[in-house]
């Protein structure tokens, strides 16, 4: 991938599916249709509600939880008043849950957040919480049945909440075979290069704090 693919900045590295409706690297949508087939045999319906994501959207999460327009949330998922904190307290929020815009794995296309569309109804909202995908959550079973099945298909679970900063999210798989290549390939100074020209709230703060912001958020993941 080239630093604009690796920073989400343009999607020539993209595909898009069909059915289920997702954007995804060309080269993972293959995979991603392998595993989803084992998982309907077993009763899943298995569905993406994110896969690729460009750099212009993760900066509008950012500076919308930057701002205080969208909810911030303290390590155990309790809300924080963005007004009462100092931006380096405010960064350090945003990124146990989301990432730095240029940093997120998926702008690579190679990463997906999944669900069982067969467990809720046409109405519910998905929120994405360990809630969702613990006994007697609704996604509990796929989230037992890709934690059993996803390696065989190339996928693995790199925020575990052990060597990774970002808190733990049951539902965000990777196909690791590219995404390892793009982990290595986005080094500090192609996301500092990716950042300096972008309407980043809390710039300074986080360019001061770049190459440790680096190495325990993106640098740093989980394996099984
Ligand atoms: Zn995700």
């Amino acid at each position: 991938m080239t630093p604009a693919e690796l920073t989400g900045q343009v999607r020539t590295h993209i595909a898009d599916l069909a059915d289920p409706p997702c954007a995804l690297h060309a080269s993972v949508i293959a995979p991603f249709v392998n595993l989803r087939r084992a998982a309907l045999a077993d009763g899943f319906d298995l569905v993406p509600v994110s896969g690729f994501r460009d750099f212009a959207r993760q900066l509008a999460i950012w500076n919308g939880k930057f701002s205080g327009a969208a909810p911030l949330y303290d390590e155990s998922g309790h809300p924080l008043d963005a007004a009462q904190l100092s931006p380096p307290e405010r960064i350090g929020a945003i990124v146990q849950w989301s990432a730095i815009p240029g940093a997120s794995r998926h702008h690579w296309g190679t990463d997906l957040d999944l669900i069982d569309r067969r467990a809720v109804g046409p109405g519910y909202r998905v929120q994405l919480t360990a809630a969702e995908f613990t006994p007697p959550g609704p996604f509990a079973p796929l989230a037992q049945w890709l934690e059993s099945n996803a390696a065989r298909f190339g996928f693995f679970r790199p925020f575990r909440g052990v060597l990774s900063g970002v808190q733990p999210e049951p539902w965000h798989f990777s196909f690791a075979p590219i995404a390892e290549h793009a982990r290595r390939a986005l080094t500090p100074a192609l996301l500092r290069a990716a950042l300096d020209e972008a309407p980043l709230l809390g710039k300074e703060h986080v360019l001061e704090r770049l190459d440790e912001l680096h190495a325990r958020y993106v640098a740093s993941i989980d394996w099984p």
